[in-house]
């Protein structure tokens, strides 16, 4: 370990977010405490996997540290569940045709928070399941308000219509979706609009089917 993160570690000291025991940012107790499985059918995505209630105290608080501070510590334990959990609900026949798809944050965002938080979970379950996980196939064409500060779904619906392009300028532009499960990747889904909005722009491709997973289901 370098010296300087010894030091670090032993003035602030990991503590789990959930019942503040030292050692890892969520314990084992408090990680079987958050799972509250569902798996759902939306208007464009065929399998919607969330892990946990956004209700859930300790998630909530998960998501908020996720989002605002120690984003890639905690980026770690919550990727991991993540996969842990989508690895029960792949017949093995099918790892081979996944590929995991961060939902992009606008650039305004992004040069706000300076990370997406889904493209670091993306990346943390592709090294858990090697399922690859390609950021730039979807893009933000437009910023939009932030989802979060809109409340009614139908606001939620127009403000990200049409938020989203494919990537034309892809090496791999040659390269057929047709036999393969694109699976979204984010943190909370609530109204589902973004997800939607994704998978509809993806159709493009024409992929044989469109998942998602997320941590929290509003
Ligand atoms: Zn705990």
């Amino acid at each position: 370990m370098e010296l300087w993160k010894f030091f670090i570690d032993l003035l602030f000291p990991i503590t789990c977010i959930g019942c503040g025991k030292e050692g890892s940012f969520i314990c084992e107790k408090c990680k079987n405490e958050i799972f509250n499985l569902k798996q759902e059918k939306t208007r464009y995505i065929d399998k919607l996997i969330s892990i946990s209630s956004y209700n859930n105290p300790i998630i909530k608080k998960a998501i908020h540290t996720f989002k605002y501070k120690l984003a890639k510590e905690i980026s770690t334990p919550l990727g991991e569940i993540m996969a842990e959990r989508l690895k029960h609900f792949i017949p093995k026949e099918l790892i081979n045709r996944l590929i995991l798809v961060p939902v992009p944050l606008n650039k305004r965002r992004l040069k706000y928070r300076g990370f997406n938080q889904s493209e670091i979970l993306a990346k943390e379950i592709s090294k858990h399941t090697k399922i690859p996980a390609i950021s730039n196939i979807l893009i933000r064409k437009i910023n939009t308000i932030p989802q979060v500060k809109l409340k009614n779904p139908k606001e939620r619906k127009s403000n990200i219509k049409g938020a989203f392009g494919i990537n034309q300028n892809l090496p791999y532009s040659n390269f057929s979706f047709q036999k393969k499960i694109i699976i979204l990747v984010d943190d909370v889904a609530t109204t589902c609009a973004t997800l939607n909005e994704c998978a509809k722009t993806l159709k493009k491709l024409k992929p044989h089917q469109i998942w998602a997973i997320v941590i929290a289901r509003g």
